[in-house]
């Protein structure tokens, strides 16, 4: 019987192609640090940044404490004068990326589907971004009041997808026997890996990303409506 769902964000319950959604992030940020870089630069070292946090594999470091060492280094400005510039985009022009998502209520439906059948849940979204940055985007899909189990974040987190150990360290920190557990994704590299952990995977095809590289398969394969559907029958209570 599987308790336990592990729910990716991006092209899973938010309704999104991540590429789509990150050139307008990026490009609405990047004029804040005009100042400092110029957007081509900026947008260039914020991902060179990005790429250090999902690589490194140090038990020891957040997520955040690798993104904040690495990026204010290479912009050569210390954090408490780039995380404010941050926050402000966050708290003033970030909630208006929602005007590109379609409206959708898979999401809703999925939790309540969970909910049903006594699931407890718990967000597994690459950790790259703060926790209030994850909850609006949760707000955005009617899905921030639920009482998840755990909400993966830069803050919380020393490991990201497609690295095994982000997965053995949600199951770790929770105490979750992994063969209890289903996670649900969108991406063949991203977020199978949790199969490295014991942890079944679903993806759904929606917003598929497959690059041909995973090494795994997924136990189930369908359309989000599909896979609401199923989830009765998926988790053994069908
Ligand atoms: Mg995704």
């Amino acid at each position: 019987m599987l308790r336990y769902l592990l729910m990716d964000l991006d092209g899973t319950l938010l309704p999104v192609d991540i590429n789509f959604f990150l050139e307008r992030y990026l490009y609405g940020l990047a004029p804040h640090f005009r100042h400092l870089a110029d957007e081509a630069t900026f947008i260039q070292q914020l991902m060179a940044s990005t790429m250090e946090t999902i690589n490194n594999n140090d038990p020891r470091l957040t997520n955040e404490m690798v993104f904040w060492e690495n990026f204010s280094q290479r912009m050569g400005v210390p954090r408490q004068e780039l995380e404010p510039i941050f926050n402000e985009y966050y708290a003033k022009e970030f909630p208006g990326l929602k005007r590109y998502l379609p409206e959708t209520d898979r999401a809703v439906k999925l939790l309540h589907q969970a909910k049903e059948l006594e699931m407890e849940l718990i967000v597994a979204t690459n950790p790259i971004f703060p926790q209030s940055v994850i909850m609006e985007r949760l707000r955005w899909i009617g899905c921030d009041q639920y009482p998840y189990l755990w909400v993966t974040a830069m803050e919380n987190m020393h490991y990201c997808k497609p690295n095994p150990n982000y997965f053995r360290e949600i199951v770790e920190r929770l105490s979750l026997p992994p063969e209890e557990c289903l996670m649900v994704g969108n991406d063949m590299e991203e977020d199978l890996p949790a199969k490295a952990v014991g942890i079944k995977t679903c993806i759904v095809t929606d917003f598929l990303i497959d690059r041909k590289t995973s090494k795994y398969t997924p136990d189930y394969l369908g359309t989000m409506d599909q896979f609401i559907k199923d989830l009765p029958a998926i988790v053994g209570k069908g």
